[in-house]
């Protein structure tokens, strides 16, 4: 076919879909992705520009001291995956297990489970340590596997589960893994910048997040960040990590500090943009301020939520602010309540997971998604689509919350 010929082919073949996609304005209050404010939208559209050129490099240094003060490390090795928040977990996995090692893994939720998948594809041995969904990962349990198994080289845990909704607590379980020389690999994908993350004070040492949760920037890059044990250890691997992308010590080589910063891989640079604007707007918040900010209308959300019948998976103690789960009274169309948020009022909900697939709501408040229109919104086109009309009484209990 002659090339003229074959413009004219295609010509024809994009008339009638050559339009734009202009997505619907929705409200975002699901497991994730959060609302993204136009200031980190708008960062997004910047021009593009080489990812080794030097103001490229700096926004990396930025990136990185920022990264730092979310994370609230020191950690020399603290830099976004180019890939989502799954991409950070496999990083962590990757790197610090080899094969023939033991990892004591937490499942208390889907990503528990996801874990002890990825160390056995690293040819770990995965020593699962379960707690039922809604429950926080149980120190009394991990101690145990550790006197169990003196082999075991790595702790593995999920901080924020979000699958449940459940917090567990970090800082105990990195110091018990601490005191049988393992070192720790600790998801904080939704809990970063939404509850206390202190990845020094904890002493853990493979830490990922993700920027779509409470750092409500695009989805699409997950922060890490490793302790210098991790970094010993990943530097003395006498196998090489599995996976040619996510190994570390290649990517060191681009973000590692004095380093030539040679070419691994193209950044992606727009997201890069979006991802400083979002941390530059939580360190001008500050990070007591957005984790209070995310206990302050959670406990509005939970006012009007249970005015409506609904009950919290979660204990109080454990429960996260930024992630309500409820279960709902029985006769509901669950799915069918979803649609109708979605195409009537714009808002997004989560639905269960797993055992508790089509029995709760998973109602997310975070980041840029936290805020009072929000709560509002959501209480009332709940009360208004279970309830028929409502009668205002669940706005009502989650306004007075705000009242003091
Ligand atoms: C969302 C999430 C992940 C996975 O992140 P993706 O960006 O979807 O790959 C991992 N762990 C937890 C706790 C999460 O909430």
């Amino acid at each position: 076919m002659s090339l003229f010929k074959r413009i004219k082919n295609e010509r024809m073949a994009q008339k009638g879909r050559a339009s734009p996609f202009h997505p619907p304005q929705r409200t975002l209050m699901g497991p994730g992705p959060s609302d993204v404010s136009p200031r980190v939208l708008e960062a997004l559209g910047r021009p593009t520009i080489g990812h080794l050129d030097p103001e490229f490099i700096h926004l990396m240094d930025d990136i990185k001291a920022l990264l730092q003060f979310a994370f609230q490390t020191r950690n020399e090795l603290t830099l976004p995956i180019s890939a989502p928040g799954s991409a950070g977990m496999e990083a962590c996995v990757v790197n610090l297990v080899s094969p023939g090692d033991t990892a004591i893994v937490a499942r208390n939720g889907v990503f528990g489970g996801r874990l002890i998948e990825m160390v056995q594809r690293c040819g770990g041995t995965a020593i699962a340590v379960d707690d039922d969904w809604g429950q926080p990962v149980d120190p009394n349990k991990i101690a145990d596997a550790l006197k169990a198994h003196p082999e075991a080289s790595v702790v593995a845990f999920v901080h924020a589960e979000t699958s449940t909704g459940a917090r567990s607590d970090a800082a105990t379980l990195c110091a018990l893994a601490q005191e049988h020389d393992c070192l720790t690999i600790v998801d904080t994908v939704t809990s970063l910048g939404g509850i206390e993350v202190e990845v020094d004070g904890w002493g853990a040492d493979a830490v990922y997040s993700g920027t779509q949760k409470c750092l409500s920037c695009v989805p699409g890059l997950s922060p890490v960040t490793f302790s210098e044990r991790a970094v010993d250890r990943i530097r003395s691997r006498t196998t090489p990590v599995i996976s040619w992308f996510l190994d570390l010590n290649l990517i060191m080589g681009y973000w590692g500090s004095g380093a030539q910063r040679a070419y691994h891989h193209t950044a992606p640079v727009n997201a890069m943009y979006a991802l400083h604007e979002a941390l530059q707007m939580l360190k001008e918040e500050g990070l007591a301020a957005a984790w209070s900010r995310h206990a302050r209308h959670h406990a509005a959300l939970a006012a009007g939520l249970e005015s409506l019948g609904l009950q919290f998976l979660v204990d109080h103690e454990w429960r996260l602010p930024q992630l309500n789960s409820v279960l709902f009274p029985a006769g509901i169309d669950e799915a069918a309540v979803r649609r109708r948020l979605l195409a009537e009022f714009d808002l997004e909900i989560g639905a269960g997971l797993g055992p508790f697939a089509g029995k709760l709501w998973r109602i997310g408040l975070m980041g840029s998604s936290c805020n009072q229109r929000n709560v509002l919104r959501c209480v009332s086109a709940l009360e208004s689509v279970m309830a028929g009309s409502g009668n205002g009484s669940a706005i009502a209990a989650a306004n007075a919350t705000y009242v003091d």
